[in-house]
């Protein structure tokens, strides 16, 4: 007797419901791929229940360990960055943790750039410290700095660029150069470069050793989401020691990610490398208009050649296939006070009051720096910064709405 059959015959509607018969026909297509939603998966029979692998992507044991939907946007992501073996994490900054966690134990230190985003810099100062692992924040722009930073307690080096709210760019190629000589493990936080910027794992493309970081973080909450409604993360490697030690740790503390959010990363992903050129092209124009305006000392955006580390982002990713994300900073001048910065930021009509970045509308977060920093960076004018995140607006209709908002500042 068939399966169907047997169902069929059951009398009881909810075992029926349960155990229903139907199957519709192979051969579905369409542009976007099929979710599928799991905790539980089914084995055929208890030699494939004992015998299936959940460490590769030969198959399926448990939803926390993957699913044709995760496995699915992990590959597009290797592609995206480079890499052979991608995590998914339910946010960036768990990402960031999944790589703390992995390599770092009691005794063992991590160095951190002065510029790193914030919440980085705030697990090594909480549960990081309290577990006995030290950390040492480093100059970003000067690679010398790193090199004299890194001892033998040294497990994990993070790198960033540009670096959070002040968008310095760093010479990645030389604190890669730096690591990989004293055989530390780089960590880059790829959240602005989004594998479009540059190419994390070949920093120095079409030479014989293609240097490049070891580990990439990416929070895809930021452009691969493109829609400010889903927070996820990625952490993406090439050596798969390396990969099976984070991965281990990402099974043991229980870290997945629901597919609905995977769904709506993959439906973004296609649009991707458009929405970051868009964003690029009107964060640059923006940046252009702030430099001629009286009201900023400084404007931060690494396409600038004003900017700090301009020639190190020119070297990498100056070229046709390069990019500079849609973010700008501004330093307001010294005779502006924190009430009429304050005043600027409620007067924007189109820049909305929110964090993170990446989604089709328009942000604006003043900060404080002198809090965020070891010291006033040197190359920084003093002055309240504020940062934009440039959507997808019209660029005409945003710096209008910069222009009229800088009339609050009276
Ligand atoms: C937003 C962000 C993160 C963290 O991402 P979440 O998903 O918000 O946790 C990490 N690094 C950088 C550079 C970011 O901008």
């Amino acid at each position: 007797m068939s399966n169907a059959a047997a169902v069929t015959r059951m009398t009881d509607l909810s075992t029926q419901l349960i155990h229903h018969a139907y199957t519709p026909p192979a051969g579905f297509a369409a542009p976007q791929p099929g979710v599928f939603k799991a905790s539980t998966v089914i084995f055929a029979n208890v030699a494939a229940m004992r015998s299936t692998e959940w460490k590769d992507k030969s198959g399926y044991t448990y939803g926390l360990h993957g699913t044709p939907t995760s496995f699915m946007l992990e590959e597009r992501l290797c592609t995206l960055e480079g890499g052979l073996q991608c995590l998914l994490l339910p946010s960036g900054l768990a990402a960031i943790a999944n790589v703390a966690l992995a390599l770092l134990k009691t005794g063992d230190e991590v160095l951190i750039p002065d510029n790193a985003y914030g919440p980085n810099k705030t697990l090594a100062d909480g549960e990081l410290k309290d577990w006995g692992i030290t950390h040492r924040f480093y100059d970003p722009m000067d690679p010398s700095d790193l090199a004299a930073k890194i001892s033998p307690k040294t497990r994990l080096v993070w790198l960033e660029a540009a670096g959070s709210v002040t968008l310095e760019f760093p010479d990645l190629l030389e604190q890669a150069r730096i690591c990989r000589s004293r055989g530390v493990i780089s960590a880059l936080d790829n959240t602005w470069g989004a594998g479009l910027a540059f190419q994390p794992f070949d920093l120095e493309p079409g030479t014989a050793t293609g240097l490049g970081v070891d580990i990439s973080v990416h929070a895809l909450t930021k452009y691969p989401s493109g829609g400010g409604d889903v927070l996820m993360g990625s952490v993406i490697t090439r050596d798969p020691g390396l990969h099976m030690r984070l991965k281990l740790c990402h099974m043991r503390l229980g870290l997945g990610v629901a597919a609905n959010d995977v769904e709506a990363v993959l439906r973004s992903l296609p649009s991707l490398e458009l929405r970051y050129q868009a964003h690029d092209h009107a964060a640059r124009a923006l940046a252009r208009w702030c430099t001629q305006r009286p009201e900023f000392a400084q404007v931060l955006h690494p396409a600038l050649v004003s900017s700090p580390g301009h020639g190190h982002w020119q070297a990498l990713c100056g070229g046709a296939s390069g990019g500079a994300a849609g973010l700008l900073s501004v330093i307001f001048h010294e005779r502006y006070r924190q009430s009429q910065v304050d005043a600027f930021c409620d007067a924007l009509r189109y820049f909305k009051l929110g964090y993170s970045w990446g989604g089709p509308m328009s942000l604006v977060v003043p900060y404080e720096l002198a809090a965020m920093r070891l010291a006033w960076p040197a190359h920084l004018a003093h002055g309240i910064l504020v940062r934009f995140s440039v959507g997808l607006e019209a660029v005409s209709d945003l710096q209008s709405d910069l222009e009229q908002a800088l009339g609050a500042l009276a």
